[in-house]
């Protein structure tokens, strides 16, 4: 794997070392910090023209995207309104504690799409932090969502590290691996049909939805690899196809650590289905929910 320094407020970082590492180097003081986000610049006028302004079509997006519930749409005022109101909810003073549920309300800051759209910027949102810290006080919650956007950022630089090696199934760690490409498991897994409920709930969310939290993607993932016995790339490319947050870092970058062939240093992550179940879902309310549709 080639080794590929991160440049500017990065520049002391090797993505190639594990996540701790990365984290280490970033957290040590002096601090580095991400630049402050640019303020969206003005443009120069336009030429006469018969048809309307750019920001003209902002006010018309705005007028019509103000009715509708923050959690339906996309875009920059969207991700922001539902940015916002999490924030005023306090609910980033919980967020280490609710982050591992598979949902609820403000479960977890639901910026993924946004963020992989580009509608808003990891740095803006790393700012936004700080001001909230200022207002209502820091506590681990607060910097735990910092920690999961410098996974985000850690899987960027792993991946141009990695280059095409992210995609072979031996991935980065060039570790040889089982799993086959079983059309009759793979598609038992991709619908929700395998028998075990808290990854069929799953599966069946995110065919319906395009997301599933985090925790309940590191369980289908498991499952697709030691339980399913499928290839890991397989599993990849199914999420590639119907994640609505889909950013090819972080979901290949996650894929290949818990299939053991990629940035884990413990070589993979399997998962006891059953005990996951009943600590996260112990009256199985979301399994329910799912497996009735
Ligand atoms: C197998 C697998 C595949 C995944 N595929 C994707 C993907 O395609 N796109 C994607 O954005 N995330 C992916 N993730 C990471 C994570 O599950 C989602 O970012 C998170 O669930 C999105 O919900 P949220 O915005 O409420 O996250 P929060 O918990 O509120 O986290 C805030 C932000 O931090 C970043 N983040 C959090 N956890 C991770 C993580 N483990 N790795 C990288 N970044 C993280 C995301 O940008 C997220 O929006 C994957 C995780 C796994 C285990």
């Amino acid at each position: 794997m080639t080794s590929i320094a991160p440049p500017n407020c990065l520049s002391q970082v090797d993505a190639t070392e594990g996540f701790t590492q990365f984290r280490k180097s970033v957290e040590r003081p002096p601090l580095l910090q991400p630049p402050h986000p640019v303020p969206r610049p003005t443009l120069p006028p336009l030429f006469d023209q018969p048809w309307a302004l750019p920001s003209e079509w902002l006010e018309l997006v705005e007028e019509r995207t103000s009715d509708m519930h923050p959690e339906m749409g996309g875009g920059r005022v969207l991700v922001l309104a539902q940015w916002h109101a999490y924030l005023e909810a306090r609910a980033l003073s919980h967020y280490k504690e609710t982050r591992n549920a598979f949902e609820g309300v403000h479960q977890s800051s639901r910026l993924s799409a946004g963020l992989a759209h580009g509608c808003v910027s990891p740095r803006e949102i790393w700012y936004d932090t700080f001001t909230y810290e200022q207002h209502y006080g820091a506590n681990e919650s607060t910097y735990w969502l910092r920690f999961e956007l410098l996974w985000r950022e850690y899987f960027r630089w792993y991946s141009r590290a990695s280059d095409w090696t992210l995609f072979r199934r031996s991935g980065p760690a060039d570790r040889a691996v089982s799993g086959d490409q079983q059309a009759t498991r793979f598609r038992a897994w991709r619908e929700g049909q395998t028998g075990c409920d808290i990854v069929d709930a799953a599966m069946r969310e995110l065919r319906q939805t395009g997301w599933m939290s985090n925790r309940a993607r590191q369980l289908v993932a498991s499952h697709c690899i030691y339980e399913s016995g499928l290839d890991w790339r397989l599993g990849a490319a199914w999420f590639e196809a119907q994640l609505v947050d889909h950013d090819v870092a972080s979901n290949w970058g996650n894929w290949a650590y818990i299939a053991g062939v990629g940035a884990d240093p413990r070589g993979g992550r399997v998962f006891n289905l059953d005990q996951q179940a009943s600590r996260y879902d112990p009256e199985g309310v979301y399994c329910n929910r799912w497996l009735s549709r």
